[in-house]
């Protein structure tokens, strides 16, 4: 049987909020680099997640221009990872890239994406390598963020992947099958397996607009990276607890030589003060990390969709 989808070779995912500036230039590039490629049929799937801004008119008006361009309009934001998930279970290609709307990932690599997917590549990533561009503070965070998670992360995650790849059809229909709340797509694909291979770029600087991700907002997302790929940080109350009862079974025996061998007694209101207070840091800190666990697994437990679709239109 002949589906449809057999028809479009390239999809490109675009999960975009609030990006009415770049909507424009976003397209006129992308068109110019897919006239370059032989590729048979392609679609650009905008997943409009909860814009205030013109996105999604501006988005119209380009569909009723061109009929490859294709919309998802989501009823709220849902956030990038769920507006992406969105866009590539809608997509049609037998090949689909994700990238970002606002030209940080520039479609000049779309070119060796595909070129590298036709030689049989199922996964073909893209490594981010960093210049001056980046904010310091963005840069010191991912960096701490990619060496964190690694080293709790049973997968590890290559620095400077983002969400800009190219994944072949059986990989897109693999992910159909992850619907887990708090999707962490970077912590999923190295571990899907498949024939997978990195290229390398430098990535530009916003066209127009401010970045969604705040520095909170980016401790949250490293948060859920993390607890999403590994359980290994519930671990961690127990080595701490036993280093400190270690600790204090030391300073006992310490505190018995002194009285049984010495005219001296242990003294002091500040160091119970300061003990107390930092184990009881400790403490909140590892029922923090119990804590989210639980709070993923009742969300979890709920099963609610990852995203409500408003409208769509993907003919
Ligand atoms: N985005 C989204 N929903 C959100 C936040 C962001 O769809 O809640 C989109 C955004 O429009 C952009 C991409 O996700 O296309 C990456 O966001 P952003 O550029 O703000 O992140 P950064 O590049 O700064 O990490
Ligand atoms: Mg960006």
């Amino acid at each position: 049987m002949l589906n449809k989808s057999a028809h479009i070779e390239l999809s490109i995912v675009i999960p975009t909020c609030n990006e009415e500036g770049n909507i424009l230039p976003m397209y006129e590039r992308l068109t110019t680099v897919m006239n370059e490629i032989h590729v048979s049929n392609f679609e650009f799937v905008f997943v409009d997640d909860g814009s205030s801004d013109q996105s999604l008119s501006n988005i119209q008006e380009l569909r009723a221009k061109d009929s490859r361009v294709k919309f998802i309009q989501l009823s709220r934001n849902f956030g990038h990872q769920n507006a992406l998930k969105a866009g590539l279970d809608h997509a049609q290609g037998a090949a689909v890239i994700s990238m970002d709307a606002d030209l940080q990932h520039p479609p000049e690599l779309i070119p060796t994406l595909f070129e590298k997917w036709k030689t049989g590549y199922e996964v073909v990533y893209t490594i981010r390598k960093d210049d001056q561009k980046v904010p310091f503070l963005k840069k010191w965070t991912s960096k701490g963020f990619y060496r964190l998670t690694n080293k709790l992360a049973e997968i590890p995650i290559e620095e400077g992947t983002a969400d800009f790849r190219l994944l072949d059809r059986k990989v897109v229909d693999s992910l159909k099958q992850y619907s887990e709340s708090h999707l962490f797509l970077r912590g999923i694909i190295p571990s899907l397996g498949f024939k997978q291979i990195g290229i390398p770029y430098t990535p530009h600087a916003r066209v127009s607009g401010q970045t969604k991700y705040s520095f909170s907002k980016m401790l949250n997302f490293a948060l859920t990276g993390i607890t999403s790929s590994s359980a290994k940080p519930l671990y961690f109350s127990i080595y701490t607890g036993l280093f400190f009862a270690l600790l204090a079974f030391l300073y006992g025996l310490y505190a018995i030589y002194l009285a049984a061998f010495t005219s001296e007694a242990i003294t002091g209101w500040t160091s119970i003060i300061a003990s107390i207070l930092f184990i009881g840091g400790i403490q909140l800190i590892m029922i923090g990390i119990l804590g989210i666990y639980l709070g993923k697994l009742f969300i979890q437990s709920k099963n609610r969709p990852l995203y409500l679709i408003t409208e769509k239109e993907l003919d």
